[in-house]
């Protein structure tokens, strides 16, 4: 089983979209997947059809109140995949967690109590370097960075790749980098490429050589409750998506 974590402390470029979509293309290949919220915004589990405010349980029951992940797993309309809902609930459990017992593996601990098998989990990160975006990295074994092709692409990842590193070395020391997602390539501007060319010069082969252009469909496909792949599937979203599943699946 892959546990990918799917983090940029930046808001905005891409976690959300490339949870869901990665998630529906896995699930679409006959992966078993569980995606799971862990932004208090909820917009990986309405983007996949679940009214987030009308959950029985969601992701802060099992990581605060202790309720088990058993209970907390949903399945999707689409076959294959299963979601933990987050909302707004989730906003104080920053705030709760710090006086916790064992706050910085809950949902590692969680994740070992699972009676379903699944293939991958995939865990959407908040914007933040906070106990949530922790737990996701000591539960993980790799975490996906997404990439916005603007200017200043790489600024603030040294922040990001500071927590790994101290994630390695005192709570997950099989954590990887699984891989560098570029996101949001928009086809008119030249900037792509300068963006790729620093990006590659700093993450090397981990970035994936699928690049996500901007694409209208992609921004629509929430609104809807569906992922790109159910949305349309014809979309150059549904099929760069499903490139990039395919890589996931051949990294290993
Ligand atoms: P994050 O989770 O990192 O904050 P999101 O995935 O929510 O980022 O994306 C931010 C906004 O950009 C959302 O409105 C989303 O629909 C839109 N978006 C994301 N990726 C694309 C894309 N490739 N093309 C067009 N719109 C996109
Ligand atoms: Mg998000």
């Amino acid at each position: 089983m892959k546990i990918l974590a799917i983090a940029n402390q930046k808001g905005g470029v891409g976690k959300t979209t490339t949870s869901v979509n990665l998630s529906a293309a896995l699930a679409e290949r006959g992966k078993k997947v569980l995606l799971v919220d862990t932004d208090p915004q909820g917009n990986a589990t309405s983007g996949v059809g679940i009214d987030k405010n009308n959950v029985k349980f969601s992701v802060y029951d099992m990581l605060v109140e202790d309720v088990s992940i058993n209970r907390v797993v949903l399945k999707t309309d689409q076959e294959n995949l299963s979601i933990i809902p987050a909302n707004i609930a989730l906003a104080g459990a920053e705030i709760e967690l710090v006086s916790a017992m064992s706050r910085e593996v809950r949902l590692k601990y969680a994740f070992k109590e699972l009676e379903e098998a699944f293939d991958y989990i995939i865990i959407d990160c908040p914007p933040s370097l906070g106990l949530l975006t922790i737990n996701s990295f000591t539960a993980a074994t790799g975490i996906i960075i997404p990439v916005q092709c603007e200017y200043y692409a790489l600024e603030g990842l040294s922040q990001l790749l500071n927590t790994i590193k101290l994630v390695q070395r005192h709570l997950n020391q099989a954590l990887e980098i699984e891989g560098v997602l570029l996101t949001m390539l928009d086809a008119r501007t030249n900037l792509g490429n300068d963006v790729m060319a620093e990006v590659r010069s700093h993450f090397g082969d981990k970035v994936y050589d699928t690049i996500i252009p901007r694409n209208v469909r992609l921004s629509e496909a929430p609104s809807h409750g569906q992922p790109i792949n159910v949305y349309d599937a014809r979309s150059t979203g549904a099929k760069t998506y499903a490139a990039l599943a395919e890589e996931v699946i051949t990294n290993g």
